[in-house]
């Protein structure tokens, strides 16, 4: 406990990570799995997977929604 006005969170500030989002929503088991890789913050990744992207245009086509933010940071 260095300084108390650090990143709440060391996971999403982590920077060149690799990352497996499985869906878990609706219909969906799991089995729809995306791997990536960012050399950005993992947040700074997933807000992006929220516009654009094989998640997002899975979200949209099979659930007729967004990705939620916090799902993909789960
Ligand atoms: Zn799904």
């Amino acid at each position: 406990m260095r300084n108390s006005t650090a990143p709440v969170s060391p996971k999403e500030a982590t920077t060149n990570v690799v990352y497996k989002f499985s869906c878990q929503e609706g219909r969906c088991d799991g089995s729809s799995i995306y791997i990536g890789r960012t050399s950005t913050t993992l947040r700074r990744r997933m807000q992006s997977h929220r516009n654009q992207g094989s998640i997002f245009q899975h979200f949209t086509d099979i659930h007729i929604m967004k990705p939620p933010l916090q799902k993909l940071l789960e």
